[in-house]
């Protein structure tokens, strides 16, 4: 017992030299580069995010300039516990977008669909919001024939894929659609919205090349809790040169 306590701590160790020593190479660069330059009084993000906190999901991907991204991150992206957070995004700091961002390969998603009496109080605690959206998903499922009559009228567009990760990846959406509209039943939120002033965009980023083959894409599948895709790509506010946006709006959950 002894023995391995020792290890774990040269571990954390070894894992905060490296940690330290890279952040010394990182603040020396962007001294150096006047990253801060500009914003050391203040920050002027553009987009608030609430994504998950998987480490493969990077909201560097959408914009890795230093200040531009207000970030929120939890086990499955939800809103709920993070309401103040993305009120001070929205509201004080006027992000004109609020996005939330489920991804493929979910960990929060795939445990909301297992048994989770296992799992730490806590964590059932946290992912207890998704369990009523994969019931759902099951109960659309069964409405449109079951999964793999639903799998060949909606096909994977990339390769085939299993019926669970295709299950977890409708759930995934579902997840981001409920999410947005939490965010929706707030006045604060909602008010913005209604008035022009904030777009909520909900988002899957795709590293399993479901969506597509590039790794780290991001799909738009929800505006302002719309999610019929047709609409979405008919919307006003994507007129003029909006083809980057009409190419990056795929949804395969079909309510
Ligand atoms: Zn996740």
């Amino acid at each position: 017992m002894e023995h391995t306590e020792h290890l774990s701590v040269e571990k954390s160790i070894a894992t905060l030299q490296d940690k330290l020593s890279y952040n010394k190479t990182y603040a020396e660069k962007a001294t150096k580069a006047g990253k801060y330059d500009s914003i050391q009084e203040g920050q002027h993000p553009d987009v608030t995010i609430v994504s998950c906190s998987d480490s493969r999901v990077l909201e560097r991907s959408l914009d890795d300039e230093i200040g531009k991204v207000f970030s929120i991150k939890n086990i499955g992206n939800r809103v709920e516990p993070n309401l103040g957070s993305i009120e001070y995004g929205v509201g004080h700091l006027h992000t004109p977008i609020l996005m939330i961002l489920g991804h493929t390969g979910c960990g929060a998603v795939h445990a909301s669909t297992k048994d989770m009496s296992g799992e730490h109080y806590r964590i059932i605690r946290s992912l207890e919001f998704i369990k009523p959206t994969v019931g759902e998903v099951q109960k659309l499922l069964i409405r449109k024939g079951g999964i793999a009559s639903y799998m060949a009228e909606h096909p994977p567009t990339v390769k085939p894929i299993s019926e669970e990760a295709y299950f977890e990846t409708l759930v995934t959406e579902a997840n981001v659609d409920r999410q947005i509209e939490t965010a929706l039943g707030d006045d604060k939120i909602r008010e913005l919205v209604f008035s022009g002033k904030l777009m909520i965009v909900g988002a899957i980023y795709d590293f399993k090349d479901i969506y597509s083959t590039e790794r780290g894409a991001v799909f738009v599948i929800n505006i302002n809790g719309e999610t019929d895709v047709a609409k979405l790509k008919a919307l006003k506010a994507l007129g003029g040169d909006g083809r980057v946006i009409l190419n990056q709006i795929k949804r395969l959950l079909v309510y």
